[in-house]
């Protein structure tokens, strides 16, 4: 469906409350033009596992993210606590995003995550490399327990 800057209907459908979520990403970025959130299982996971952040560092894999070009890299992902009032939620993710406007995803709390990229593709990349990353976080937390 189509919606407008505000996440406002443009057709006669009802846009998802995550709408907001969305649009605000747009705003803080200009240069990205998709934005996907995935359901994921290994973010949900990880949310549980790690409180405030997963921070992925030294992978071979974090250069599939826009900027990076190294694995001497360090990326945080943060994770926000789940919360039904959206433009609450979006509040409190645009006030990280503005202190760290070098974010490139975030979690919601025993929800999902967020990513975007200048086009789809990027997008779809990043959600195929932090799927990837976000599991072998949740293995190393399972292998440090034991
Ligand atoms: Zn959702």
């Amino acid at each position: 469906m189509l919606i407008d800057a505000d996440g406002q209907a443009l057709d006669t459908r009802r846009p998802s409350a995550e709408a907001l979520l969305h649009t605000s990403i747009y705003r803080l970025h200009p240069d990205v033009n998709a934005v996907l959130h995935p359901h994921s299982p290994n973010a949900t996971l990880a949310s549980r596992l790690f409180s405030d952040a997963i921070i992925l560092e030294d992978y071979e894999l974090l250069k599939a993210l826009d900027n990076i070009t190294t694995h001497e890299s360090r990326v945080v992902v943060p994770i926000f606590p789940n919360d039904q009032n959206i433009p609450h939620l979006a509040l409190r993710v645009e006030s990280y995003m503005a202190l760290h406007p070098d974010t490139r995803a975030y979690i919601i709390a025993g929800h999902g995550f967020y990513t975007w990229g200048k086009q789809l593709d990027d997008a779809l990349r990043h959600v195929e490399a932090l799927e990837f990353l976000f599991d072998l976080e949740i293995r190393l937390h399972g292998v440090r327990q034991s």
